[in-house]
């Protein structure tokens, strides 16, 4: 750390004066229970942007009642709505500013009007919060971002782990069928070798893009790897999976790059494994892969489907 502060020595004799009002002036702001302490303190402790502005919702309806609050902001491709209570036809809006850049809007409304004084205390209250929201703002984007893969803007093999954990445990609480397809390009070297990285690039993206396609809302869809793809089927079972997995290949095999005298296209060959009960996301994945190592061992451009194991440890 560097800065131009004073060195401490010079000022030694102070020690003591400056420690006790630093434990004094603590002590107060740690127990004050004004509205505006109890914000600053509370919008402190976390960093979850719906846990901020649930905490500036209840310190607002200690001074200024309202009959709905809402919160919208879009990071990224994610819209975060945070909405609290309903009705009122009297509204008023505030844009979260600071130094330039918008950090979402919030709107009250309520049945009966806002006076003056009340929009100047929304809005000192809101001076305290900017900042915090700010920051679990940054903090939402870099999450994203480190969950997205840079070329396909799909979710990358972080997001992958955690969504596959998730799977594991829901799927032994409730019971569910969660089906996992792993796709790889065929001979993807080749195309690279042949046309060049900006075209292999190009068909990475465009593949993204026939997966979204190709699957349904409720599915996720991965960049498992260099030309590899993983898709997570909630509320599926093996043969619907396989269905899924052959449309996605044909989607796949459509997808034809103009090079000037010839046209690319790439096949996909796909690996399908429902999870079984009790496995964990290692094993699931290691399932599925060998069914996609089965699906190149037999000629590239097919589907098989992995062997269920009756005797796991
Ligand atoms: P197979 O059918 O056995 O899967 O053969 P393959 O050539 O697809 O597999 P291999 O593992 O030999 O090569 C994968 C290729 O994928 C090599 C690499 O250049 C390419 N690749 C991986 N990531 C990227 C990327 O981000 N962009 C481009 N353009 N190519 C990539
Ligand atoms: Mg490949
Ligand atoms: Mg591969």
């Amino acid at each position: 750390m560097s800065g131009n502060t004073t060195p401490f020595t010079a000022r030694k004799s102070d020690q003591p004066r400056k420690l006790a009002e630093l434990r004094k002036a603590s002590n107060q702001w740690q127990e004050a229970d004004d509205v505006f302490s109890r914000l600053s303190r509370r919008m402190t402790t976390s960093l979850s942007l719906e846990a901020l502005v649930a905490i500036f919702a209840d310190e607002l309806a200690q001074v200024i009642p309202y009959d709905h609050l809402m919160y919208r902001n879009t990071i990224g491709s994610q819209e975060f709505v945070y909405a609290s209570g309903m009705g009122g036809q009297h509204r008023c809006d505030f844009r979260l500013t600071l130094e330039g850049t918008n950090y979402g809007g919030l709107t009250l409304t309520r049945r009966s009007r806002f006076s003056e004084e009340e929009l100047e205390g929304v809005e000192r209250l809101l001076a305290v919060a900017i900042c915090p929201i700010r920051n679990a703002c940054q903090y939402t984007t870099v999450q994203q971002t480190a969950h997205t893969d840079a070329l396909t803007n799909i979710p990358n093999k972080r997001a992958l782990d955690s969504a596959l954990a998730q799977g594991c445990c829901l799927s032994d609480r409730h019971g569910d069928d969660y089906t996992l397809i792993l796709c790889d390009l065929d001979n993807f070297k080749k195309v690279n070798d042949t046309h060049g990285h900006v075209v292999g690039d190009y068909i990475l993206q465009a593949v993204a893009q026939e997966l979204a396609k190709a699957t349904r809302n409720s599915d996720s869809i991965y960049r498992f790897g260099g030309e590899e793809f993983a898709i997570i089927l909630p509320h599926t079972a093996e043969t619907e999976a396989l269905q899924v997995a052959d449309r996605i290949r044909e989607f796949i095999n459509r997808i034809s790059v103009n090079c000037g005298d010839t046209n690319v296209s790439t096949t996909a060959s796909a690996g399908v494994a429902m999870r079984q009960k009790g496995e964990t996301p290692l094993e699931w994945i290691a399932r599925t892969d060998d069914a996609l190592y089965r699906a190149k061992d037999q000629g590239r451009n097919c589907t098989r489907v992995a062997d269920f194991i009756t005797n796991r440890a």
